[in-house]
């Protein structure tokens, strides 16, 4: 019989994960042909989340989960979950029921007909999120779905492939988008949150955007050589006219807003620049480090399972 993994990363989910399992629980009896195992991760949570995973636990033993010491976020989140699935297919989904499990067996059914290796499922995405697919799509060879989501219901091989990207800073989708494979997408519409609330702060999603792109592309430092020596031009072009004008009319003293404009434009683009080298110097220095993506407190996953 197949294993079918779900890995489900999830912080302060108290109130939303019996819910959660007692749907995937009522999925998964319905589709005798799989055996279906979960992967709870609990991202130090500070509520009861760990307490409602143990409880899973001691009552199904197809309920296995890593706890972190701290909150690690999501996307170490998936990592941890990715790593401890040893199913012939992992899907990986959130814990508030936003994404509908009725997909489940369809995204199963393509993958067993061997036509695909992966089922991703998109959605009609907001203004921000097609703006923000499209600049990416510009900038980089990675090229993402417009309404991607990581849910994602995977192969045994697309699972391993995306793990041997070891990088420290992860953008999931960017991943999956990377590791190629033959994708099938499945359009769906967003369930609402049903308990508690979105852990994304805005700030968090335009740090979440500006990772995808410097992650995957090296264009923004393409585009700081690039108005740098169009600036270089544009300076020079400007000494020979005013050379040539101080030659035919002599010297005029007022030059004062030309000469501030000048240096405060130049001074923001050489700190635009340095503020973008120095992003990517930022991501050099913490892949460097080589630091693990996240400590593990507690786990109910034997070691030897672990690496099979
Ligand atoms: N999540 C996580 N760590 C975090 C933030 C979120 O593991 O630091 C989990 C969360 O429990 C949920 C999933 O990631 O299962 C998506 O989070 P959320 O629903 O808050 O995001 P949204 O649906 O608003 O994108
Ligand atoms: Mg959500």
């Amino acid at each position: 019989m197949k294993i079918v993994d779900i890995v489900v990363p999830a912080y302060n989910e108290e109130e939303g994960l019996p819910e959660f399992y007692k749907v995937l629980k009522k999925l998964s009896d319905s589709l005798s042909e799989f055996e279906f195992r979960f992967v709870f991760v609990n991202d130090g949570s500070s509520d009861r989340t760990l307490d409602v995973i143990k409880d899973l636990a001691s009552r199904d033993s197809m309920v296995r989960y890593i706890s972190f010491s701290r909150n690690f976020g999501k996307e170490a989140a998936i990592y941890a979950g990715l790593q401890h699935s040893v199913g012939d297919y992992t899907v990986l989904m959130d814990a508030d029921l936003q994404h509908p499990p009725e997909l489940i067996p369809e995204m199963l059914k393509a993958l067993e007909s061997g036509e695909w290796d992966a089922c991703g499922a998109k959605r009609r995405s907001g203004t921000m999120s097609r703006l923000f697919t499209s600049v990416n799509n510009k900038m980089s060879t990675v090229k993402l779905q417009p309404g991607a989501t990581d849910y994602m219901c995977m192969s045994r091989k697309f699972v391993e492939a995306v793990m041997m990207l070891s990088e420290r800073q992860r953008f999931t989708k960017g991943l999956f988008a990377w590791v190629g494979f033959r994708v099938k997408w499945f359009d769906y519409v967003q369930n609402p949150r049903t308990q508690g609330t979105s852990k994304w702060k805005f700030r968090q999603l335009l740090a979440y955007a500006m990772d995808g792109i410097s992650g995957f592309s090296t264009i923004p430092l393409k585009l700081v050589t690039w108005s740098g020596a169009i600036i270089c031009l544009l300076a020079i072009l400007y000494i020979i006219i005013t050379l040539i004008k101080t030659l035919i009319c002599g010297i005029d003293v007022p030059g004062y807003v030309t000469t501030l404009v000048i240096i405060l434009f130049l001074g923001g683009v050489v700190l635009l620049s340095v503020g973008i080298l120095g992003d990517y110097i930022g991501r050099i220095f913490l892949e460097i480090k080589n630091r693990p993506l996240y400590i593990a407190e507690s786990t109910n996953i034997e070691e030897e399972t672990k690496d099979r």
